[in-house]
């Protein structure tokens, strides 16, 4: 069997973004992880809703403008080192 092109699916896994959004059910802060820099600066960028999610209502909800300037900030800063 010939793999020479087999898919690769060795991509390096993108960096995701964490961040947090108020479940608007529980209104229980949630962290949020589910998205890479990528997919954050395109839906950001395209305006385009970013979604966040509660496991304890399991709900989707659009996060608040607030928490969107907050997440482009994090999206476009370069990345963070923490000093010593
Ligand atoms: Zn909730």
């Amino acid at each position: 069997m010939n793999v020479a092109h087999a898919t690769r699916t060795l991509r390096k896994p993108d960096e995701s973004i964490p961040f947090i959004s108020t479940c608007p059910a529980c209104t229980q802060v949630r962290p949020q992880c589910g998205y890479d820099r990528g997919s954050l600066h395109r839906l950001l960028n395209g305006g385009h809703v970013v979604e966040a999610y509660c496991e304890t209502c399991d709900q989707y909800w659009p996060i608040s403008s607030n928490e969107r300037v907050r997440l482009a900030v994090a999206v476009i800063a370069p990345r963070a080192k923490a000093d010593s």
